[in-house]
């Protein structure tokens, strides 16, 4: 069995890749991997284990159509995380976002169909619903993204969902809220935090800190895309959402207990453009019909992250100082 990972060398994908190799979920021991990564800002060759005899690492982009014809024959199944993921550079220029989002989910999924590839899983996210004042959603709630990425994304979904109903691409959709781990680039709102704070610096919190995002640790996220890829209906979207709901403030006061620093550290900044108040997923669907629970605790979870951070300085210093410019 050989999977094709796009993105692979992410914050996400590595996690699921070295998750893989490792050996950690049943049918897949044996597994071949192969990584396509273009290796922008955010990748990283490090994140994966090369030199692992099951793993293969190709350095190109999910857009190049050529590339994917060649690449794709052998291999069953693609898991596609490839993406622009940072919404505060999509406020910037949503350009690369359009590019490899959308365009390259359709180079992707046009080749998957070109080359018989069995099975499809689509990587994508809660911010494609916008925002929710109350409740939770559905998947069969409408999409109303706001930021120019999570529009992306929702294009990306429509486009996976028409490839199924089109073509017969066997290909499930997940849609999954915030995550927190290890291997996340320091532009992100927790290792940004936790990295300022190691080096002594201030934390930028976002106007008055109480949007709610949803917390989900990377491993829960990677077991609930294999269940999808492995149990998954076709055509369908699996919300994977963990119900552990925190305010940005909430969360930027964890990471200063747990460096041990006080809320003097905490400098409050114009809010970003359009910056969603709420989200919150029913993840009701994976759990019933494909037993997914996640298994992290998220204060264990946030606190193995930080300690994470502590012990990998040279990880995310070069890629700060770079997005530092
Ligand atoms: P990331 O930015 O850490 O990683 C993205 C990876 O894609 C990088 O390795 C990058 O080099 C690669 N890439 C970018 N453009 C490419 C291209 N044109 N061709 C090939 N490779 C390219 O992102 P992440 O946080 O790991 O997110 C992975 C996926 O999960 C994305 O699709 C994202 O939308 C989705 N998602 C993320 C979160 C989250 O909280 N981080 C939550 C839900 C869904």
């Amino acid at each position: 069995m050989r999977i094709l990972v796009t993105g692979g060398a992410g914050f996400i994908g590595s996690h699921y890749v070295r998750s893989l190799l490792a050996g950690r979920y049943p049918g897949y021991e044996q597994a071949h991997v192969t990584v396509l990564d273009k290796l922008t800002y955010a990748g990283n060759k490090e994140n994966i284990p090369l030199g692992h005899p099951r793993l293969e690492l190709v350095v190109g982009d999910v857009c190049d159509r050529e590339l994917l014809l060649g690449l794709l024959p052998g291999h069953t199944a693609v898991v596609h995380f490839a993406a622009e993921s940072h919404v505060d550079r999509s406020l910037a220029s949503a350009s690369a976002f359009i590019r490899t989002n959308v365009q390259g989910t359709q180079v992707l999924l046009e080749a998957c169909l070109a080359t018989g590839v069995e099975r499809v899983v689509h990587v994508s996210t809660d911010e494609v619903y916008g925002t929710i004042e109350s409740g939770s959603w559905t998947e069969d709630w409408p999409l109303l993204p706001n930021s120019p990425y999570a529009a992306s994304k929702a294009a990306s979904d429509l486009i996976a969902r028409a490839f199924w109903r089109s073509h017969g691409l066997d290909l499930s959709i997940t849609r999954c809220s915030n995550n927190f781990g290890p291997h996340q680039h320091p532009e992100k709102l927790i290792p940004l935090f936790v990295t300022n704070l190691l080096e002594g610096e201030r934390v930028p919190l976002y106007g008055d800190g109480l949007n709610v995002r949803e917390w989900v640790h990377v491993d829960d996220h990677s077991r609930a895309i294999q269940l999808v890829l492995t149990r998954g209906r076709p055509g369908e979207v699996y919300n994977v959402g963990g119900g552990n709901e925190q305010t940005n403030l909430a969360v930027t006061e964890l990471l200063l207990e747990l460096v041990g620093a006080d809320r003097s550290r905490i400098v409050h900044v114009p809010d970003r453009k359009g910056h969603d108040p709420r989200y919150s997923l029913d993840e009701t669907k994976i759990r019933e019909e494909l037993g997914y629970a996640p298994e992290t605790d998220f204060a264990q979870g946030l606190a193995d992250t930080v300690a994470w951070y502590r012990d990998n300085v040279h990880w995310w210093k070069a890629s700060k100082e770079l997005s530092r410019g």
